[in-house]
């Protein structure tokens, strides 16, 4: 079982000071009942560069789009990254190591202290992916036990640029139309484009 807070002030829009209120895509309402959605914000040095908010309904839409080579890639490597740090976490703890089934204590900086990849800590990336799962007005914390992306999370821009070698250019191009269609020419911010990768949807 998940456990819920309040949602964190990491994760309100940097842009209105507030939560987030409505997906970016179809613009619903995100406070009502049993919506669910992702906020994701690409972060350099202190400043958040990019920052959406999608529901889970337009986040399906999008990986619709992925093409067939896209999503098997992902997916392959994602569990591969999930198991390789599972087993060194076996190593590691020798013969105490317990599967945590019920991670009670999950907290929103466990999953933003470092890369849910390679354990980079948030205070050595200069660059990094932060995204978490919300329900109506709270986050949803979840541990992932391993075998998933935890809520929150963070991804370093190593592991980011591992994971966009994956990316089809097809993908790419959606991902790309996407983001013009619903951002304005960036501000100046990033000259070359928020590098976030649709794979967290
Ligand atoms: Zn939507
Ligand atoms: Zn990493």
């Amino acid at each position: 079982m998940s456990d819920r807070d309040p949602i964190p002030r990491t994760f309100y829009s940097e842009y209105t000071e507030l939560p987030f209120a409505r997906c970016i895509d179809c613009d619903c309402p995100l406070f009502e009942e049993e919506t669910l959605y992702t906020v994701l914000k690409h972060v350099v040095g202190k400043e958040t560069v990019f920052e959406m908010a999608i529901c889970m309904t337009c986040a399906a839409k999008m990986r619709q789009q992925y093409s067939e080579e896209t999503s098997q890639n992902l997916q392959a490597y994602i569990e591969q990254k999930l198991r390789e740090k599972l087993l060194k976490e076996i190593e590691d703890s020798g013969d105490d190591f317990e599967l945590e089934e019920e991670d009670e204590t999950f907290t929103v900086e466990d999953g933003l202290a470092s890369c849910s990849f390679c354990e980079k800590p948030r205070s050595d990336c200069h660059r990094y992916e932060m995204v978490g799962l919300f329900l109506e007005n709270e986050i949803i914390l979840e541990s992932g036990n391993g075998m998933s992306f935890s809520s929150p999370m963070i991804l370093c821009q190593e592991c980011n640029s591992e994971v966009s070698k994956l990316i089809s250019k097809k993908t790419r191009d959606s991902w790309d139309r996407f983001v013009e269609e619903h951002f304005d020419g960036p501000p100046g911010i990033e000259v070359d484009g928020p590098k976030m990768e649709p794979i967290f949807f």
